[in-house]
């Protein structure tokens, strides 16, 4: 019983741990990207990121059922994303319940932080930038280039 008791802890113990480095890198690794990289333009709204929506877990996207539940049950805000698909990587992409059919959101006040800071600087990190006809786009502060 102890045993048991102590297992489980110390199993909750390094999963906490885990999170809590994962969200220090995260952070360090966003300031970094801030730096060298500014995003420009604006949204066109043309919708199309609210349906074809990618998810993340602590860095890897979401490529199965298991993991997206588990994704959902930890983040409410993410309950508004149905599965729309699979890449050829395996990889799931979801649309939202809220995009309107005039492509403009539905709780546009009430939006999650995803899809408030969305084109965020750290896509750079996992090589996305946001795609050629999206009204934003990334520079490099110190070349002025795009990133593509
Ligand atoms: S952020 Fe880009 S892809 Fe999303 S709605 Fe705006 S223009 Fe379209
Ligand atoms: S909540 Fe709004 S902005 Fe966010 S993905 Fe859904 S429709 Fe798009």
């Amino acid at each position: 019983m102890e045993k048991d008791f102590l297992r489980s802890w110390h199993k909750g113990y390094c999963e906490f741990s885990e999170w809590v480095l994962h969200l220090l890198k995260d952070y360090f690794l966003f300031v970094g990207f801030s730096i060298v990289y500014k995003r420009k333009g604006s949204c066109k709204q043309c919708g199309r990121c609210c349906r074809h929506v990618y998810l993340r877990d602590r860095g890897k996207l979401v490529s199965s059922f298991h993991e997206c539940l588990l994704m959902i049950q930890s983040d409410r805000d993410l309950k508004q994303f149905n599965v729309k698909g699979v890449n050829e990587f395996g990889e799931l992409f979801f649309a939202c319940n809220y995009i309107g059919r005039d492509n403009k959101c539905t709780r546009y006040k009430d939006r999650p932080l995803l899809c408030r800071t969305y084109p965020n600087i750290s896509m750079v990190r996992y090589g996305a930038v946001p795609k050629e006809d999206c009204g934003y786009y990334f520079v490099n502060r110190f070349t002025g280039k795009k990133v593509t």
